[in-house]
């Protein structure tokens, strides 16, 4: 292969993230957390910083910056203690969105999105009865023409929306063709960039769906949601490959996530294995401690050079589906380690919610799930990567 630039550090980024983090102590985060409420003041002051319009065109009034700086962004967020899930939707969805979009989506919608003016915090994709077989999702659009203006008409279900009840935007993966009428799965499914807003009442419903984190998880329903034909991003039927782009783009930056969260628990796990003093020593003095921490630092470290290499690729425009998927892998991986390590050292207290651990622990296992499962990311590299034969 060509050679290729692994890109920046951005120091002055992370400086400056770390300065806004650090307004948003633990404790900010472990009310939100008991009340299950929106870390709005934390997502308004990234917004003022310009930092969830990283990926924005400077056109349209974003920072134009390369997708590592935006993952840069969050993983010194989550490093920090806080959890920029809560907002990274909005840089993910570029992904999608700057590719395939069109002149006027772009004009109408982006300067909205940098401003902080409109939040695009929603993405739906997964539906209850289909899970992470993506391409026989349910939920259909079919295009109604209308002298007012032709537009599609949606019904069907989403689950694990999140979000979609502090977001203005949402962007919607629907079926256009039913698969038996394609030749490819994969063909047949398109995106909608859905005003909620507009929507809301209207043939769409939005409930909140509790869960082990405060992840702001919704259920979606939609029936007979219009949405305008112009609305529609990529092409009637060429949805899967706009998602693509966006998923390698969500891959990379949740990995960036990732990285952040074990930083955050091989730092608090050290530090509290130096100070705490069973049978008169630190317990960071028994290797039974020390050395699952310095793993974890270790998987940390390969799998923040594999995130380097993906977010390069994409960077350049080359195909990055294994890198990114690989990097997915092993920082989701590095992070958990992490976390159970830092859970392990601090015993009984891990468990303690004033000491943070367990909400932190009980956030990172979902890298692990969602936006895709270990087992999913195994299958594409023995399948794809590997040509083995394929599960599914
Ligand atoms: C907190 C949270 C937030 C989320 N946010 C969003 C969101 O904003 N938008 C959105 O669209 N989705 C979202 N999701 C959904 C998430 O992407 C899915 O939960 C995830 O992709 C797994 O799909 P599933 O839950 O339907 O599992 P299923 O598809 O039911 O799979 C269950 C298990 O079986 C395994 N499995 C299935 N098929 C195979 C196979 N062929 N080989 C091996 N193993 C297999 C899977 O790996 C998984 O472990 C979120 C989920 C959570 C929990």
């Amino acid at each position: 292969m060509a050679s290729i630039e692994l890109g920046e550090d951005y120091p002055e980024i992370r400086e400056s993230v770390r300065r806004i983090c650090a307004d948003f102590p633990n404790e900010y985060w472990r009310k939100l957390d008991e009340a299950e409420a929106y870390p709005k003041e934390f997502v308004d002051a990234l917004t003022k910083a310009g930092y969830l319009a990283a990926l924005i065109p400077e056109e349209y009034g974003g920072a134009g910056l390369p997708l590592r700086a935006a993952g840069v962004v969050l993983e010194e967020c989550h490093a920090a203690g806080c959890y920029a899930a809560a907002a990274h939707a909005q840089m993910y969805t570029m992904g999608s969105v700057l590719r395939h979009g069109s002149p006027a989506q772009k004009a109408k919608y982006l300067p909205g999105i940098a401003s902080g003016a409109l939040r695009l915090q929603a993405f739906g994709v997964t539906e209850p009865t289909t899970g992470t077989d993506t391409t026989k999702l349910k939920t259909r659009a079919v295009l109604v023409k209308s002298g007012a203006g032709d537009y599609y008409e949606i019904t069907g279900q989403k689950v694990w929306t999140s979000r979609a009840l502090h977001s203005d935007l949402m962007l919607l993966l629907a079926r256009t063709t039913p698969l038996a009428e394609v030749k490819k799965k994969t063909e047949g499914l398109s995106v909608f960039l859905v005003d909620i807003r507009e929507c809301l009442g209207k043939g769409l419903e939005i409930r909140p769906l509790k869960a082990m984190i405060n992840h702001h998880a919704t259920e979606v329903f939609m029936d007979g949601m219009r949405v305008p034909a112009a609305n529609l991003v990529g092409g009637e039927g060429k949805g899967f490959r706009c998602i693509l782009d966006g998923m390698n783009a969500e891959r990379i930056l949740v990995s960036h996530e990732s990285i952040g969260d074990a930083r955050w628990f091989v730092r608090t796990a050290s530090k509290y294995a130096c100070e705490r003093v069973v049978f008169d020593r630190p317990i960071g003095q028994n290797q039974g401690i020390q050395f699952p921490i310095a793993r974890a630092y270790a998987s940390m470290q390969a799998a923040e050079m594999m995130l380097r290499k993906a977010a390069a690729l994409f960077q350049a425009g080359l195909p990055c589906g294994e890198d990114a998927n690989i990097a997915k892998l092993l920082a989701s991986e590095a992070s958990w380690e992490a976390a159970e390590a830092c859970m392990q050292t601090y015993g009984g207290f891990g468990y303690a919610r004033e000491y943070h651990v367990e909400r932190r622990w009980r956030e990172a296992r979902i890298s692990r799930i969602a936006p895709i499962s270990t087992n999913l990311i195994l299958a594409y590299v023995g399948e794809h990567v590997l040509g083995m034969p394929r599960s599914y």
